[in-house]
């Protein structure tokens, strides 16, 4: 019940995880954040994110529509607060997939929420599945690494280690830890 917040480097399959977790648990509602970026080919507006400009994002965040918001290889991301405060007073198990500074703010904000990081099974493992993803540019890869290593250094700080090594079997564990 209530919030978890689920974390972890780029690459490590979140999404994945995410979206298994949406196939076979209708009961979880998964927060669709706000970005900047531009849809990678298959992506809908408003299904993996709301695609904003600079400029509407910057005004979201002035008028306080954001739960927690950070920079993440030169783009915006943010939670849309409503929604969520809308499913959480109603009872609802929600799910945030979100980076490190994201987490941190969550953290401070909602104390109370359960924090669960994704890992890759080694680092070699997440270098290949970001080099070999197929829809980033070399230097966007590269930030994208430099990222990780900060992201993988941080997972103490959270309540749980999930290690992707399955994609059905992390988000079988994943939603073990939202019902508990
Ligand atoms: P991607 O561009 O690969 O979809 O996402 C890049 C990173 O941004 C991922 O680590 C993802 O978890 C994170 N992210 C996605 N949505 C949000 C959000 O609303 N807030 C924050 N802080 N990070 C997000």
């Amino acid at each position: 019940m209530g919030l978890t917040v689920l974390s972890g480097p780029s690459g490590v399959g979140k999404g994945t995880v995410v979206a298994a977790v949406r196939a076979h648990h209708p009961e979880v509602w998964v927060s669709v954040s706000t970005t900047t970026r531009a849809p990678r080919p298959g992506e809908t507006d408003g299904v993996e994110y709301h695609f904003v400009d600079a400029e509407e994002f910057a005004r979201m965040v002035k008028a306080g529509e954001f739960v927690e918001h950070a920079m993440f290889a030169g783009h915006a991301y943010g939670t849309p607060r409503r929604p969520l405060a809308e499913r959480l007073a109603a009872g609802i198990s929600c799910l945030l997939e979100i980076e490190l500074l994201g987490a941190r703010q969550v953290r401070s904000a909602m104390p109370d929420a359960r924090f669960v990081f994704l890992a890759p099974p080694t680092f070699d493992e997440l270098v290949r599945r970001l080099t070999t993803r197929g829809t980033e540019a070399p230097e966007i890869i590269a930030r994208r690494l430099d990222r990780a290593r900060i992201e993988l250094a941080a997972e103490t700080e959270f309540d749980h280690v999930i290690v992707n090594d399955d994609v059905q079997a992390a988000a079988a564990r994943l939603v073990a830890l939202m019902i508990d």
